[in-house]
């Protein structure tokens, strides 16, 4: 999979990607991720690519020309409206992180998972010019919360994105057992001592007993599902 990063900000995807799982999987060249720097698609001199809004009001916004540049240096065209009836997953799929998004859930994160070229768009300030959207197939938003930038976002979501991808998580057994995979909580882990400060771990993990212990770890997925997202199990 190729992800592409739009952003003022590149230099801030620099540790976060040097290091686990993203560089995991680059080095085993499942991900190939860039940074793209918005900046230089600039024709200011300052390199600017944020003006006043028109019609007044607080903020500045980023220009469409400098992003639209950017986007087609990375192969962007059209928006892939017909993507699913058509096929097209090899064509970059465009994503605006962005709080009026969809909000990220696991199905989302397993969808783009299929796309072999990802094209992910922090915007910054008050946001981006409103025509972008023109090429944009989805917004996605990763909370109800407002943060400064769509930088962080698109941390997430590559990182979620990533640990799909076959040959990324080691154990890909692992990664079905988590939260939400399969619409429960994941159940309670243990390790080593038995015993930590008078707390035992439940007998049944002890016991070798597989087929006990899958039936343990079901119950206790659901049991949890039940105490703190009982939404999950009603969907
Ligand atoms: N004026 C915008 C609004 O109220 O909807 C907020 C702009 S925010 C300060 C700047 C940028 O941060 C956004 O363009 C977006 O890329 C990113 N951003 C902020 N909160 C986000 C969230 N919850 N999810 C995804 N992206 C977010």
């Amino acid at each position: 999979m190729k992800i592409d990063i739009l952003t003022i900000f590149p230099r801030m995807f620099k540790g976060p990607f040097s290091e686990s799982l993203i560089s995991r999987a680059s080095r085993k060249k499942i991900l190939k991720v860039d940074t793209v720097d918005i900046r230089s698609f600039s024709r200011d001199k300052h390199r600017k690519v944020d003006d006043r809004p028109f019609g007044g009001g607080v903020g500045m916004v980023i220009k469409p020309e400098p992003l639209y540049c950017a986007m087609r240096s990375v192969g962007v065209r059209k928006r892939n409206n017909s993507y699913k009836k058509n096929n097209i997953y090899r064509k970059p799929y465009v994503v605006y992180m962005s709080p009026q998004g969809k909000t990220l859930d696991n199905e989302i994160v397993k969808n783009l998972a299929k796309f072999g070229h990802l094209v992910v768009i922090c915007g910054h300030y008050e946001g981006i010019d409103e025509r972008i959207m023109n090429y944009v197939d989805e917004e996605i938003s990763i909370g109800d919360y407002v943060l400064t930038g769509g930088e962080i976002p698109a941390m997430v979501l590559t990182d979620a994105v990533v640990r799909m991808l076959p040959g990324v998580v080691k154990e890909r057994g692992s990664i079905k057992n988590d939260s939400f995979y399969d619409g429960l909580l994941d159940y309670p882990h243990y390790t080593r001592p038995a015993v930590f400060k008078g707390h035992r771990v439940p007998t049944v993990l002890l016991s070798g007993n597989h087929k006990k212990i899958d039936e343990w770890c079901t119950k206790e997925a659901y049991k949890r599902t039940k105490e703190r997202r009982p939404d999950l199990l009603r969907k």
